[in-house]
Parts: structure tokens; C-alpha cells; sequence
């Protein structure tokens, strides 16, 4: 048995809806369904989801929301009489709004009636059956998901039929709707896929798997046709956002293959993301993906002797623990250490860090570079291939990019390098001419 995700776009209006049965109809494995709230149809229009949180706002100033609770009602009621399904839209909504006007309904579970909609029309358009994820979710007070409980409500509701499941909510120890943070139907999909023990995950949306770089600096990058779960995380965490980051976890410790698939264009393979691959089906290929980062600060000090020093490491580290830095990469040399973070982290304890610093550990020198952007090459085989940075330093140096630091992970599964944020797109589309081209 299959779960399968459709995303905001794909769930955007009654063409979309059509395809999507479609989808389900070319392989009856596919009976598990989670959808999201109706997306964007074109560019400039709005995802309902901002229109329910916009909505929310407004009633908390005690301001009328009514125009744009029109706007989302009516996005639902067309999609419904253009597919001719009969669903009784009209009072849901109705009791929601007066709800609303008493200011009885929390921002979560306002936020959470894009998905509740969505699934309600889908399920009556297939033929399937809804199943409301406050009925399985259940969250820990402490907002965790307690897998456990969860995964045997849905096992329990779930006898073999096709299930339409509402993504991005569940419910709370005390009754309450809560939501997960943007994005996160991908998380109702995984959890389904692993309380169910799918074959595969399938999450559709509106790009055929994932890019090798961002479109929007390389033109017409190549889909990534298979990917590890360790460098799909490498990939999020250093800028490609394609799936919620919640998304891996439960999947990953079921071992449930995870395939990124796109909605218009159902026959392409997408990407395949899973623990390993047996064989290599493109052996010349080394760099699994390109992505990056800007506006990271670098906070470097020297001193002769440093690496002699016990507990030095500590220490700087320690200065930014007690100002509630989080810190990204810390690259060091001998007698050198550098500590890189997104400046917004650091901006405002900037300089009394850099006074502890000059104070505790009197170095030679303390510098601070900001403007810093971070860019990651990931790829599970660069272990196996010598020499590959130092391709990578002289092919930067040739198209004339400085580069700031340098930073590779101890499993050989990335090389991160720190570059001025001007050359970010240069130093991206160079690395990709060059390595994947
Ligand atoms: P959905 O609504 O289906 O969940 P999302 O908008 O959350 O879709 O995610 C899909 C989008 O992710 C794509 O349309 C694309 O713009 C964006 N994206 C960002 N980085 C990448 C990448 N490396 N590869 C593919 N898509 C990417
Ligand atoms: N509709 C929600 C959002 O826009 C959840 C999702 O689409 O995954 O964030
Ligand atoms: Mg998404």
C-alpha cells in the first residue's frame, strides 16, 4: 500500500482535483491520501492557509474578517459545484464563522480548516473515506507527536479502503486542534506512511523531485533521481526546502522509500530518497547537489599555541552557549578556530561576545566577517573520490571567488565553504557548470 501527499498547488482548484484521481487510478496501491489546504493557482494568488491566518489576526484586533473569510469559502464551494460533488459546505462554514466572530476558534485550529476542507472534498470526490487527523494525531504537551498512540488510532481506523486524511493538524492531550509549523502536511504524510508501514511514501507537488541547485540561480537545473536520507538533510540544512524538515524522521526509521513526484507531470520518476542504493546508476556523478545560504557572520581568532591549550575549544563555545547563540560551523586550523552563524543570530550580542572573547582568551587576533554566504556541495560519493575540494578551490579561484572558510563534515558527505554574499550566485552556478554540466 501506498500514502500519498498532495501539496497546496496540486490541491488548488477542480482541474487539479481531476488530475489527481487520475493519479490514484493508474495504481490501485495508492489508497492512503493526505492532502493540504488549496494552494496558489497562479502567481500572485493566495494560499488559503495565509488567508486563515490573515483572517485570525484581524478578529484578534477586533477587526471584521468577513471579506476574506468570502475568499476562502468561496475558493472551496467552486472547486466543489464544478466536480458536482454534493457536500453540504455551507452550515461548516457558517458555524465556523460565527465561532469565529465570538472568538471561540484558536489561530490552530482556524489555520487548520484549509486541510479539513480540502480533505472533506476529496474524500466525497473519490469515493473515499475521510478520516480526520484530530482523530489520530495526538501531540504531547510538550508539542512532540506521540508516535506511539497515534500510529495505533490510525492502525485501528484504517481497514484496507481508500482514506483521505486532512495533513497538518492534530490534537492535543486537552481536546485542542494544533497545527504543525508551515509546510507541515509533509509531516501527516510521513506519519501515515509509518503507522500504516506503506511500501512508499509518495509526496506530489509541482516540481518533478528535487533540483540540484535553485532554479532561480541556475537555469534549468537537473532533478536529483536518487538521494540518501543523510544527504537530503545536508541538502535542507543548507537551503534546498522542498519538504518539511519533520518530514525524514518517521519514514526513515521504518525505512519507508520516500519519492518526490509532480502532480502535472505524473509520469516523470521524480526523486528517490532512501537509506542506500544498491549499484550506482551514474558512476561519473559525484555531487549529489549544490545549495547555500547568505548573511552568515564569521568570528575568527588566532593565536600561536592555541591548539596546544586544553579546553580553549570549550571555552570560545562556551561564550556564545551563555549568550543563547546557536552556532552553525566551526571550522579551526592549527592555532585558529572560526565560529560561523547566520548574523541575524549574533547581531545582537555581537559585541559583548567579542569583548568575552578578547578578555578570556586573549588572542592574537579576533576578526568578524559578515556578508558571509554559505555554500554546500553534498554527495554520498565524494568520500570515495580524492582531490575533490581541491577541484572545487581551483574552479572557484578560476571564475575569481574569494573564498572566506572552509568546512568539511567528518563523514566526507559535504564540503562547506564560506564565500562574500555577492559571489553566492557566481560561486553556485560555477560549481554546477562545472561538476554537473
Ligand atoms: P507543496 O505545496 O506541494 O508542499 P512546496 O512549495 O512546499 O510544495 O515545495 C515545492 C517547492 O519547493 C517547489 O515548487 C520549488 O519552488 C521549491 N524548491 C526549493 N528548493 C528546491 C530544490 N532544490 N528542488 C526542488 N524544488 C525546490
Ligand atoms: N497548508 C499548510 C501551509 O501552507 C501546510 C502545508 O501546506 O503543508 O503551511
Ligand atoms: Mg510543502
Amino acid at each position: 500500500m501506498k500514502v500519498v501527499k498532495f501539496g497546496g498547488s496540486s490541491m488548488a482548484d477542480a482541474g487539479q482535483y481531476r488530475k489527481i484521481r487520475e493519479i490514484l487510478m493508474a495504481d490501485p496501491e495508492r489508497r492512503v491520501v493526505v492532502v493540504s489546504a488549496a494552494g496558489k493557482r497562479f502567481s500572485g494568488d493566495h494560499k488559503i492557509t495565509d488567508l486563515l491566518y490573515l483572517c485570525h489576526a484581524h478578529t484578534q484586533y477586533g477587526v471584521d474578517c468577513s471579506n476574506i473569510f468570502e475568499m476562502i469559502r468561496s475558493r472551496y464551494l467552486e472547486i466543489r459545484d464544478e466536480l458536482g460533488i454534493k457536500l453540504d459546505l455551507e452550515s461548516e462554514f457558517s458555524a465556523l464563522k460565527s465561532g469565529l466572530d465570538r472568538k471561540m476558534v484558536s489561530q490552530d485550529e482556524l489555520a487548520s480548516r484549509g486541510e479539513y476542507f480540502s480533505a472533506k472534498l476529496m474524500a466525497a470526490f473519490l469515493g473515499f473515506q475521510f478520516v480526520d487527523a484530530a482523530d489520530w494525531i495526538r501531540f504531547k504537551f510538550d508539542g512532540s507527536v506521540d508516535q506511539e498512540a497515534s500510529y495505533a488510532l490510525l492502525k485501528d481506523r484504517y481497514k484496507d479502503f481508500g482514506i483521505v486524511i486532512p495533513g497538518f493538524y492534530g490534537m492535543m492531550p486537552d481536546g485542542k486542534i494544533r497545527t504543525f509549523t508551515r509546510g507541515g502536511s509533509d509531516i501527516t504524510g510521513a506519519l501515515a506512511a509509518a503507522a500504516l508501514d506503506a511500501d512508499v511514501y509518495e509526496n506530489w507537488t509541482d516540481v518533478s523531485g528535487i533540483l540540484m541547485a535553485d532554479p532561480r540561480i541556475v537555469d534549468d537545473p537537473q532533478t536529483i533521481p536518487q538521494v540518501t536520507y543523510d544527504e537530503l538533510r545536508e541538502l535542507s540544512y543548507s537551503g534546498a526546502q522542498v519538504l518539511h524538515e519533520g518530514t525524514i524522521f518517521p519514514v526513515r526509521e521504518k525505512n519507508i522509500p520516500l519519492n518526490i513526484r509532480n502532480t502535472n507531470a505524473p509520469n516523470d520518476p521524480g526523486t528517490m530518497i532512501k537509506e542506500a542504493f544498491d549499484g550506482d546508476s551514474d558512476p561519473d556523478r559525484f555531487i549529489t547537489g549544490i545549495t547555500g545560504k547568505k548573511d552568515f557572520s564569521v568570528i575568527s581568532l588566532s593565536k600561536r599555541g592555541l591548539s596546544g591549550q586544553v579546553g580553549y575549544l570549550r571555552k570560545v563555545l562556551s561564550i556564545f552557549e551563555r549568550h543563547n547563540v546557536s552556532i552553525d560551523y566551526v571550522p579551526n586550523g592549527i592555532d585558529n578556530v572560526s565560529v560561523v552563524m547566520p548574523t541575524e543570530a549574533v547581531s545582537s550580542s555581537l559585541y559583548t561576545i567579542m569583548a568575552e572573547i578578547q578578555k578570556e582568551l586573549e588572542p592574537d587576533s579576533l576578526t568578524v566577517h559578515d556578508q558571509i554566504a554559505v555554500v554546500a556541495a553534498v554527495g554520498r560519493k565524494m568520500a570515495f573520490r580524492p582531490g575533490i575540494s581541491g577541484k572545487i578551490f581551483a574552479t572557484l579561484g578560476e571564475a575569481g571567488v574569494n573564498i572566506r572558510m572552509i568546512n568539511q563534515g567528518p563523514d566526507e558527505l559535504n564540503i562547506i565553504f564560506g564565500v562574500d554574499n555577492k559571489d553566492f550566485k557566481t560561486a553556485i552556478r560555477v560549481l554546477y557548470d562545472s561538476f554537473v554540466k
